[in-house]
């Protein structure tokens, strides 16, 4: 990886890009991965690179149902384990929800090196290298699925999802939660609740919710009953325009 000096103003983005690049060249990303961390960047810089208070009402909103959730699933792409490995894993162990390996470039060689780093940090029973099910609606090997992970799941996590997958999930009548930074995306649209939020910051603002929700099951109803996800959306778009507007004056 390449040195980057800590004090460089755009330390965390620099670090981002790097784990990316060393995860194409473990063959766990893939090149058009690269292309949609790029656009998501674009959104991040914005949204001002930090998590707003609307990604926090999500993440709560968000926590709750993975707490009331009987079948709880985590979708995991090569974006994902190559930027925030052990969060997932950390996500997992405190919801319970299940690890499944879902990919849009689907190859046996690239599921099972994702499994790998997900149980180097510690993830069991990792699903997706034998998918025995099928979402309806997608074609080709992008609808394979686990029967035992997110085809029978009630509430799904899609960060970073792909539109069309998005959408035939949510026909499945699964509860999704997306981690966008679009929130103009298919994906962002077609969840049940959208996270408009950098994928890790996201994932540990989650477990932390997760957490401290888990013994207030009061805070915790409140927080999903006050959410609504067209309005939420509405606020994370104004705050991009906020924050672009604001640069006319400098
Ligand atoms: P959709 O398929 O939902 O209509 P799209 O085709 O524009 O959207 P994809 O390339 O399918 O987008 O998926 C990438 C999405 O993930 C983009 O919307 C991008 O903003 C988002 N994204 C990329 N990197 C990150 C990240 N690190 N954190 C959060 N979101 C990200
Ligand atoms: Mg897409």
């Amino acid at each position: 990886m390449t040195d980057i000096p800590k004090s460089h103003p755009r330390f965390t983005s620099l670090t981002q890009r790097e784990k990316l690049v060393e995860g194409l060249r473990q063959g766990i990303v893939v090149p058009q991965g690269l292309i949609a961390h790029g656009r998501g960047e674009m959104f991040d810089y914005l949204l001002g690179e930090r998590t707003t208070k609307e990604a926090r009402a999500a993440s709560r909103a968000a926590a709750t149902l993975f707490l009331k959730a009987k079948r709880p699933v985590i979708s995991v792409n090569g974006n994902v384990a190559a930027l925030c490995p052990g969060e997932i894993v950390e996500l997992s162990e405190a919801s319970g929800a299940k690890i499944e390996v879902g990919l849009f470039h689907r190859t046996d060689d690239r599921v099972s090196k994702i499994q790998k780093v997900l149980e180097e940090h510690g993830a069991k029973g990792v699903l997706g290298f034998l998918p025995d099910a099928r979402i309806p609606g997608i074609e080709s090997m992008r609808a394979l699925c686990s029967k035992d992970g997110i085809y029978s799941a009630d509430v799904v996590l899609i960060p970073l999802e792909d539109g069309d997958r998005a959408e035939a999930l949510a026909k499945m009548g699964k509860k999704t939660v997306a981690i966008d930074l679009n929130p103009m995306s298919r994906t962002a649209r077609s969840a049940t609740i959208t996270i408009v939020d950098e994928v890790t910051r996201a994932i540990p603002e989650l477990v932390r919710n997760v957490e401290v929700l888990k013994d207030d099951p009061r805070a915790a109803k409140r927080a999903l009953s006050q959410f609504d996800q067209k309005k939420n959306l509405a606020k994370a778009m104004a705050s991009m325009s906020a924050n672009l507007k604001s640069f006319l004056d400098r």
